[in-house]
C-alpha cells in the first residue's frame, strides 16, 4: 500500500527555522515495509505544494527510470527527505536544521526498515554517510554496507535527478547504472557482503581457456569495450573487444580480440554495460544463445 508515514512526535513541528516556510510538513511516502528508500534533501516547491516528496520533475524522472527496470516507485520503494520542510528559495538546509530533523528520518529508517537506501544528491548522502570526505561525483553508484538505524544496510549514492535533468545526457547513463543496481540488490534480498567477489588478475589466455571458465556455475567477468555515440540518432553503442572471466579467486582469463577481426559483440545499449552485456557472456555457455541486443560475432 502506498501512504504517507506520518510520525505523531513531529506533527506540527518547530524544532527548526524551516518551519517558518513551508506550506506542510512533507511525511516520506510509499510502501512501509519497501526493501527499497530513496532519501533527498528538501522538498521543494512542488511538493510543498502536493505534501508529497518527489512529484516534480524529478520525481517524474525517477519513476520513469524504474518503470524502466520494471520497478513502481510509489507502490514498491519509499521515498523521503533528510528535511521534511520546503526551505525558502529551495536553499541548502543548514547544519542546524538537519540535525533537528535527523530524528524524523531516524525513524523513518527504522520504522520501514529497507535493505538498500539511495542517498539522492550530497545533502543526503552527507546525512547518511558523514564519514566519507570524497564529493558525490567520485563515490556515486558506490555500494557501501553500513549499520544505520540498528542493523546494516546498503547505503548507495547518486546524483539527485534535478542535477541528472539539468545535464543530461552527460549524468543520465551514471544515474540509471545506479539506479539498476540499488533495485538489482534490493531485489536480491542480500546484502552486497553475501554476494561473491573474485578478484580479477587478467592472464592471457586462449579462446578455449576462456569458454572453460565460463562453464563454472559461478564465475565473475569484465568486459573491455569501446564506446560511443551515433552523431545521426544519438544512440549509444558499445563494442567488446575483450573478454576476461575469472572462475577461481586471483586466476582469470582474459581473451582479446584480434584487433584485424570484427569485435565480439557490437550493438546498442542502455542501462549500463554491465547490465545489458551481461547476455554476452552468458552466451559463451554451450546451448545459450546470444541473448543481448546487438549482433555477436563469431568468435574466431
Ligand atoms: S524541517 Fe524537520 S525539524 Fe524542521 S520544522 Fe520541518 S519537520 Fe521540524
Amino acid at each position: 500500500m502506498s501512504a504517507p508515514l506520518i510520525f505523531k512526535d513531529y506533527l506540527g513541528c518547530r524544532r527548526c527555522p524551516l518551519a517558518s516556510s513551508r506550506q506542510r510538513i512533507v511525511w516520506g511516502y510509499g510502501n512501509h515495509h519497501a526493501r527499497l528508500m530513496f532519501v533527498g534533501q528538501s522538498p521543494g516547491a512542488e511538493e510543498d505544494s502536493s505534501g508529497r516528496p518527489l512529484v516534480g520533475a524529478s520525481g517524474q524522472f525517477l519513476a520513469a527510470v524504474l518503470r524502466a527496470l520494471k520497478f513502481d516507485l510509489d507502490s514498491e520503494a519509499f521515498r523521503t527527505n533528510v528535511n521534511h520542510c520546503h526551505p525558502p528559495g529551495n536553499r541548502q538546509c543548514t547544519p542546524a536544521e538537519m540535525k533537528a530533523c535527523r530524528p524524523l528520518l531516524e525513524w523513518e529508517i527504522e520504522t520501514v526498515d529497507p535493505d538498500v537506501i539511495v542517498a539522492l544528491g550530497a545533502a543526503a548522502y552527507k546525512a547518511l554517510l558523514p564519514e566519507e570526505k570524497s564529493p558525490i561525483t567520485a563515490v556515486r553508484g558506490h555500494v557501501f554496507v553500513r549499520t544505520v538505524c540498528g542493523r546494516e544496510r546498503v547505503i548507495i549514492p547518486a546524483l539527485h535527478p534535478a542535477a541528472v535533468l539539468r545535464n543530461r545526457p552527460a549524468h543520465e547513463r551514471a544515474f540509471l547504472a545506479d539506479i539498476g543496481k540499488a533495485v538489482k540488490i534490493a531485489r536480491s534480498g542480500k546484502l552486497v557482503e553475501e554476494t561473491m567477489a573474485l578478484p580479477f588478475r587478467r592472464t592471457p589466455g586462449t579462446l578455449k581457456e576462456l569458454l572453460q571458465a565460463a562453464q563454472a556455475d559461478i564465475f565473475g567477468f569484465d568486459l573491455e569495450t569501446t564506446t560511443g555515440i551515433d552523431e545521426g540518432n544519438d544512440l549509444r553503442w558499445a563494442r567488446v573487444i575483450g573478454v576476461g572471466i575469472c572462475a577461481e579467486p586471483g586466476n582469470g582469463i582474459y581473451y582479446a580480440c584480434d584487433p584485424e577481426q570484427a569485435p565480439i559483440w557490437q550493438g546498442p545499449y542502455l542501462f549500463g554495460l554491465h547490465e545489458d552485456l551481461t547476455p554476452v557472456v552468458l552466451s559463451l555457455r554451450p546451448g545459450a544463445g546470444a541473448g543481448a541486443r546487438g549482433e555477436t560475432a563469431s568468435l574466431p
